[in-house]
């Protein structure tokens, strides 16, 4: 049978394309949301991809939602992809003390919650593949973003020493970072500081999230067993310029 996919925060954005990919590759896949309903009744009409509401900043709703996918599908998870993520800027010296917990619980601490509820699963049946999605800004830093910055470099240090402790156990985990994608994320920025940022981006243009979507193609798949602890950058040559 076809190995199982979560996407969190699959139902718009860069991971509603993971979503279609994935499905198009051949697994069979769930996704979360949070609280968008607009947009997760728009991908249920679009798709035949299960959607799963619980909030990825709580422990125990990860662990009971894993349990429901599991159950409906009649096997596990055995490909999570962390994607479900925000943004709550501001510059440091104006931050509140909630900007700051928002980010790191969701950008961050939501990879553990997922993580540690799968990983002795996954440990126990000798195979895993778990893509967490990092960003640009974690390795260049950004104004304005001292929270969400911290947090996707959080993740990738998340990833590799996940990637250590779960290399002998047939479990790949690798980070995506990338750069600014077409998404409702990025297309909320100021106009200007948008057109400014695409300025930057040596390719010309904002990234696709099928884009960034083939790239966890690439990293799920059973041929990429001997890629791990890796954080593939997907930016248009941003990082460079
Ligand atoms: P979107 O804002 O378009 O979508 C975010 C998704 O995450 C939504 O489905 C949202 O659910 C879900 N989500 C957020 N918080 C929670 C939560 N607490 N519990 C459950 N689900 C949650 O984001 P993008 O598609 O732009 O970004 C996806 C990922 O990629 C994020 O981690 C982001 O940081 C990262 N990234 C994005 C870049 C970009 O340029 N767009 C660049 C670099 C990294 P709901 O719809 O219910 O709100």
């Amino acid at each position: 049978m076809a190995r199982l996919a979560l996407i969190t925060g699959g139902t718009r954005g860069i991971g509603a394309a993971i979503a279609q990919r994935l499905d198009a590759d051949g697994l069979r896949v769930a996704v979360t949301y949070h609280g968008n309903e607009v947009a997760a009744q728009d991908f249920a009409a679009h798709h035949s991809i299960p959607v799963y509401k619980w909030d990825v900043i709580d422990f125990d709703a990860c662990r009971n939602g894993i349990e429901r996918v599991e159950a409906d599908f009649a096997q596990p998870i055995d490909v999570l992809i962390n994607n479900a993520g925000i943004t709550r800027d501001a510059m440091l010296h104006k931050m509140s003390v909630d900007q700051w917990r928002e980010v790191v619980d969701d950008d961050l601490g939501a990879c553990f919650n997922m993580c540690r509820n799968l990983i002795h699963g996954m440990r126990e049946r000798g195979w895993g593949r778990i893509v967490n999605i990092s960003s640009i800004n974690a390795l260049k830093g950004q104004l304005g973003q001292t929270n969400y910055a911290a947090a996707k470099a959080g993740v990738i240090g998340f990833t590799k020493s996940l990637a250590l402790e779960s290399a002998r156990k047939g479990i790949t985990v690798n980070a995506i970072a990338p750069g600014y994608i077409a998404t409702d994320m990025v297309q909320a920025m100021d106009p200007q500081v948008l057109a400014g940022i695409v300025a930057q981006i040596p390719v010309g243009r904002l990234g696709a999230p099928e884009e960034v979507a083939h790239a966890v193609s690439f990293l799920v798949d059973e041929r990429a067993a001997f890629v791990t602890g890796a954080t593939l950058s997907l930016n248009g040559g941003q990082y460079l310029s």
